[in-house]
């Protein structure tokens, strides 16, 4: 069972999968050199697939280059990850000297994931070591050698054994009628067997303020963000609007939700801390619903409510993860947004009270239109269509939430079901619309 600590990890953006992956891949080879005893004087880091073909736009060549200069995604000062880069570029090698070089690989095809890096050491022009990584999502990544096991992998962590492990939607909602417990009692029960439940309370308010922070962030921030696309934020400038003469129109409820997702995908684009919810492409939708919706009459976030939120949408969250993938290398955008309107969809309609069962109609409702959906960033930058796309995911997952609030939460559709529709949607879709910039908007938006 995967920990809910797993589905929201704090990181740096702009994308979990080509950013925070290969940041954690290089920072892995390098203790696993160190562990070895070995000193090479060059380390090249070879990307291919979707780290190729989108990895200049998504800044992941930077990212692994942070990895290998010992930066964390979760604690990475940026001051300094931008002076100890700028030393790096202009040596071209690491403090103690090892150079460092980063090949582009468009032709190989990849193995067992759509996102590889190869990394090979070498010492006086002999290669000593090399090992093959895969970014899987999320931020998590693998070793070629753990991806070939599944069952060993770092998807699947069996490790820990938990009071109510569960594989599907269905066993999910089975425990939760034979305890009387919700989804967020269950989730609790099992991160108590990982660690004091003081531990996990205090690290899912962290994750929240980290949350906020980054919602916060955005609202302040103006300006171009980074990349040749010239692309303007917009949720200050809403914001602004929004606050200074407040909308009462009844869809001013879409200018909330849209303003606070676009705030932190803004930060996202523009390289800030954010929290994986499920990825970085996809970190609005939730903070967005819970900004809105989480807080008391004089609008203090709720920590008992953001809680129970972030572990019903991560028990929902998890699923995806195991039973499907989170990577858009892999799905397309309803791997990422749309399995964030899924969770948000969930830990809504849990927060305002609905029963397992709705909370799993919401999550199914929050996936069931967004199947499909393509992933073309234009130029490769988490820009367009994702900052904005954010936005739409989490009108769409109060919506959903609704609707599953006003049914008794009997669907014809079953979580499980959409997800598995999900995975073959995903496996069916062209390598086209899977991260890689090749089609859709990315092949008909013109870059000035
Ligand atoms: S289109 Fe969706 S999946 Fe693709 S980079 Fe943007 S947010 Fe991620």
């Amino acid at each position: 069972m995967l920990s809910v600590l797993d589905i929201f990890r704090i990181g740096v953006g702009p994308s979990s999968s080509h950013t925070v992956g290969p940041m954690r891949i290089a920072a892995r080879y390098r203790r696993r050199l160190a562990k070895l005893a070995l000193s090479p004087d060059m380390i090249a880091m070879i990307f291919r697939g979707s780290l190729a073909f989108t990895g200049e736009g998504h800044g992941t060549f930077r990212a692994a280059k942070l990895g290998l200069l010992g930066f964390r995604p979760e604690t990475i000062d940026m001051a300094k990850a931008e002076a100890a880069l700028a030393e790096l570029e202009r040596t071209g090698a690491l403090p103690d000297g090892t150079r460092v070089e980063t090949v582009v690989d468009y032709e190989q095809p990849t193995r067992l994931h759509p996102n590889e890096m190869q990394l090979i050491a070498s010492a006086s022009g002999e290669r000593i070591d090399g090992r093959t990584y895969y970014s899987t999502g999320g931020g998590f990544i693998a070793s070629h050698a753990q991806l070939s096991r599944p069952a060993e992998n770092d998807l699947v962590q069996t490790d820990q054994p938990v009071p109510y492990p569960f594989g599907s939607g269905a066993e999910l909602l089975a425990i939760c009628a034979a305890h009387g417990l919700s989804i967020a009692q269950v989730m609790l029960a099992n991160e108590d067997a990982r660690r004091p439940r003081e531990t996990t309370l205090a690290k899912l308010d962290r994750i929240a303020a980290v949350m906020m922070d980054s919602v916060d962030r955005g609202l302040r921030a103006s300006g171009p963000l980074p990349g040749p696309l010239g692309v303007e934020r917009r949720a200050a400038h809403l914001w602004n609007k929004l606050t200074t003469a407040p909308p009462n129109e009844r869809e001013a409820l879409f200018d909330w939700l849209n303003v606070y997702a676009m705030a932190v995908n803004e930060e996202n684009a523009a390289g800030g801390q954010v929290v994986t919810a499920p990825t970085n492409g996809a970190a609005g939708v939730i903070p967005s619903v819970i900004r809105h919706y989480c807080h008391d009459e004089d609008g203090r976030i709720q920590d008992s409510m953001v809680q129970r939120f972030l572990l019903s949408a991560g028990g929902i969250g998890l699923l995806y993860k195991q039973r499907a993938s989170i990577s858009g290398a892999e799905m397309g955008c309803q791997g990422e947004v749309g399995v964030a309107c899924s969770m948000a969809a969930g830990g809504l309609a849990a927060v305002w009270g609905g029963s397992p069962e709705q909370v799993c109609a919401a999550a199914e409702i929050g996936m069931e239109h967004n199947l499909g959906l393509t992933c073309d960033p234009v130029g490769g930058l988490v820009q367009i269509p994702c900052i904005e796309r954010n936005a739409i995911g989490a009108v769409k997952a109060a919506n959903a939430a609704r609707l599953a609030l006003h049914g008794t939460g009997k669907t014809v559709v079953s979580l499980d079901a959409v997800i598995e529709t999900m995975r073959q949607t995903g496996l069916d879709m062209s390598t086209k619309y899977k991260e890689t910039s090749q089609g859709g908007l990315a092949v008909n938006v013109i870059e000035c």
